[in-house]
């Protein structure tokens, strides 16, 4: 196509998994025990909200509930459609064309998207061998590359692993520039770093409420800042980026909040069943501090052979081929992926 824009002429689109499956862990959803409430009460849609009028620009009552929730203010929040517009709406406001964008790799992959989105040069920081990040080397690229933005995936899609706050610290007072943690999976892990928004004025984090609160399916997520960066960032924000239905979903399911802490426990529960588990297989998994296990395996077409038996986990390409990410899922789920590796295997022998 001759008329699209240069930085976007390699990309590739984002393509998800239609595939017939029983057993669904490739994406880190989480249970909907937040909605089952509200899948009994049913939405009244004439009396909770009129369609026909634009939603709250500013997720005023979605806020109040936010701010019960992380205990920040809600001058400090902007909430949008999925954490995947916070990570946009970031870019599009502090990057110009050209410009650094830093992040460990391997990561999640819509910073270097977005970055290439935007024409902004992405720079990715190779981890160290067992993928853990070292903070030192990321602070010495940022001194010589002087990024716009450093995004900090913590705890890490596709890894597991978690970088302490402390580390965070570090980073935040050794740049010039923003550094982004993306916190989408903090819920399952501990050291957020949403407590320290006012001691820093260039920190940003980003949360959702796609993963331990189990509403992937309303496209939620928030950003929280110091007030400087917010009040720039409503400027570029889109009018009405979130929809009604979803404001109204959110609240309703963030009133519930507590609900959610046994579930967060029985993941990390099952989490540490995947792992061990795992590496009894002698298969090499890594420690998790979210909802899924990355692990590596070289025998051939894994994912090809789960799926026969309905199972889908996440397999990734080009220097991370042969590695996997499976969520973390219920206990029959977890066993039955369990029991259906050691098949494969006692049928690879
Ligand atoms: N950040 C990370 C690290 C993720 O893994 C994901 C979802 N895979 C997102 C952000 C986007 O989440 P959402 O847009 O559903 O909030």
């Amino acid at each position: 196509m001759e008329l699209v824009k240069e930085s976007i002429k390699n990309l590739k689109e984002y393509k998800t998994n239609k595939i017939d499956f029983k057993i669904k862990l490739d994406a880190n959803e989480g249970k909907n025990i937040l909605l089952q409430d509200i899948y009994k009460e049913g939405i009244k849609f004439n009396e909770d909200f009129n369609l026909n009028f634009y939603p709250d620009n500013d997720a005023y009552l979605l806020k109040q509930e936010i701010k019960k929730y992380l205990n920040v203010d809600t001058s400090n929040i902007i909430a949008g459609n999925g954490s995947s517009e916070m990570i946009e709406l970031v870019i599009k406001t502090f990057v110009d064309k050209g410009e650094i964008i830093l992040s460990p790799i391997p990561t999640f992959s819509m910073y270097s998207v977005f970055s290439q989105i935007y024409s902004a040069q992405f720079i990715g920081i190779q981890s160290n061998e067992d993928f853990k990040v070292d903070i030192d080397k990321l602070i010495e690229k940022s001194n010589e590359l002087n990024p716009k933005v450093i995004f900090i995936c913590n705890p890490n899609n596709p890894t597991g692993n978690l970088i302490n706050k402390n580390d965070i610290k570090k980073l935040l007072e050794n740049t010039n520039g923003l550094v982004v943690v993306d916190e989408a999976y903090m819920e399952f892990a501990e050291g957020s770093m949403v407590d320290e928004i006012s001691n820093y004025e260039n920190l940003i984090v980003l949360r959702t409420l796609s993963k331990a609160l189990g509403l992937a399916g309303i496209r939620l997520g928030y950003m929280t800042a110091n007030q400087k960066i917010i009040d720039v960032i409503n400027k570029v924000k889109s009018p009405y980026n979130l929809n009604a239905i979803s404001q109204y979903i959110g609240v309703k399911a963030l009133k519930n909040k507590d609900k959610i802490f046994e579930y967060i426990e029985e993941v990390k529960n099952e989490r540490e069943f995947l792992y061990k588990e795992l590496n009894e297989m002698k298969i090499k998994a890594y420690k998790s501090y979210a909802n899924f296990i990355f692990f590596k395996w070289d025998i051939n077409n894994l994912y090809e052979k789960l799926i026969d038996y309905g199972i889908l986990i996440r397999k990734f390409s080009d220097e991370l081929e042969g590695y996997y990410r499976v969520s973390v899922g219920n206990k029959n789920e977890n066993e039955r992926f369990i029991k259906i590796l050691k098949e494969i295997i006692e049928n690879e022998k």
